[in-house]
């Protein structure tokens, strides 16, 4: 078995933590090779000594002050590496194999596109990278025969549900044969069934206490408004080469079924589990075999039920948002999430409302309906994304 040498991008984080922990699980198939943060230094500190990493980046020179204060005497302090460059540079370092892409948000981007341009096997968390660049992304995957491992729990459960293929890692052309639908279940969030007019109304602690799922608080406010089942949405399509009308999505509020493939004969594969984000890490990280993620036994029995049901296009405008992104092309889905990333902070720093996401959003995507392009580099995507935030923050200063 050759050893993966792994780089965390994003170490700190809900996925990088539960990264490190199937790593910390098989010495025998995982070395960390790198770790990145962008704050928490203290806690990047403690996971660079427990697995041993020889490289960390941090944002800044800051940043390298306090890892090198904090860094116990007397044992070899890893390498620092400092700034985005230096985290595109790493993501694509000839010592790397590995590459959990765990970043959250856009910024992620540069990264995980120079590790799917290096060849590296990608273990996909950062989902904005797809939905802002998921033409040059899955381009890039097939130009350098990367491999791609969706880690986003319905995306993984989708890729476990599709047949067998060698070739599954690479990015498909076409749907895969036989298949119908995707069926992509949603949690619904902590507001399934709050009264619509108290929406006006719930604080960012509201948002971001899930029912279910232990997440970063960018992704625990998406998963409120499902403008998150909207970003998957559009992860799906580049993914797994389905159009906006073949991808559906059902509110299911265990969180047990991750996700279902429904075939041409009409039969429906679901993969199931507990909501814990070691499963589907670990199937990317073993992948072709099937590793110990440190998640226990399911008890079946004192499963009760397992509810479906639609979702409300009134609680969830963010989700109606995010169709008619993809339909439109790529650039209304960078503005889509650029205008979310700024509304959600803003939301979260307490100067916005929480029924003024979907508001800001909308408006941004209308503003820039005119500016209708197809980037292809980097730059262009980045070009616009920054002109999406511009206008998405000149929004949200109206509002305030
Ligand atoms: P988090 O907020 O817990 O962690 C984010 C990580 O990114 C941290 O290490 C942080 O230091 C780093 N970071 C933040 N801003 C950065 C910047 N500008 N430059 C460089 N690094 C930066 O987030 P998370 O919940 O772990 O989510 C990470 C990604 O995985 C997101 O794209 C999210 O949508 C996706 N995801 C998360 C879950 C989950 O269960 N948490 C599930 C599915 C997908
Ligand atoms: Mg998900």
């Amino acid at each position: 078995m050759k050893v993966q040498n792994v780089c965390v991008l994003g170490a700190t984080g809900s996925i990088g933590e539960s990264t490190l922990d199937v790593i910390s699980r098989h010495p025998e198939r995982f070395k960390v090779y790198a770790l990145s943060a962008y704050s928490r230094i203290g806690k990047l500190v403690e996971q660079a000594v427990s697995s041993a990493a020889p490289v960390v980046v941090v944002p800044d020179d800051e940043a390298a002050r306090s890892f090198r204060s904090r860094w116990p005497a007397g044992r070899p302090i890893p390498e620092i590496r400092i700034g985005a460059e230096a985290l595109v540079a790493t993501a694509s370092d000839p010592e790397v194999s590995t590459v959990m892409a765990a970043i959250v948000g856009t910024a992620g981007l540069p990264a995980a596109l120079a590790a799917a341009r290096a060849g590296k096997r990608v273990l996909l968390a950062n989902k904005e990278a797809l939905v802002a660049a998921g033409g040059l992304f899955m381009q890039a995957v097939r130009d350098s025969g990367a491999e791609l491992l969706p880690i986003d729990s319905e995306h993984n459960a989708i890729f476990q549900c599709l047949p067998e293929d060698a070739e599954r890692a690479r990015a498909p052309q076409r749907p895969a044969k036989g298949v119908r639908r995707l069926l992509l279940t949603a949690s619904g969030g902590p507001f399934r069934t709050t009264a619509l007019d108290a929406l006006h109304d719930v604080t960012p602690e509201q948002a971001c206490a899930h029912p279910n799922w232990s997440m970063g608080r960018k992704i625990s406010v998406d998963s409120a408004t499902m403008l998150n089942k909207g970003l998957e949405v559009i992860e799906a399509h580049w993914l797994f080469a389905m159009d906006a009308d073949r991808i559906e999505v059902v509110i299911h509020p265990q969180s047990l079924v991750h996700s279902m493939v429904e075939y041409e004969d009409g039969s429906i594969l679901a993969q199931l589990g507990q909501p814990d984000m070691r499963t589907p890490i670990a199937y990317g990280l073993g992948f072709p075999e099937r590793i110990d993620s440190g998640v226990g036994l399911f008890d079946l029995a004192r499963m009760q039920k397992l509810d479906f049901e639609p979702p409300e296009p009134e609680r969830f405008p963010c989700l109606t948002l995010a169709y008619e992104a993809l339909r439109a092309g790529q650039s209304s889905c960078i503005s889509l999430n650029a205008a979310n990333e700024v509304a959600v902070d803003r939301f979260l720093a307490g100067r916005i409302r929480y029924t003024e996401i979907p508001q800001i959003i909308g408006e941004c995507l209308e503003r820039l309906e005119s500016v209708s392009c197809r980037p292809t580099t980097l730059e262009d995507v980045l070009e616009h994304d920054r002109h999406a935030r511009a206008v998405a923050a000149e929004l949200c200063l109206l509002r305030a």
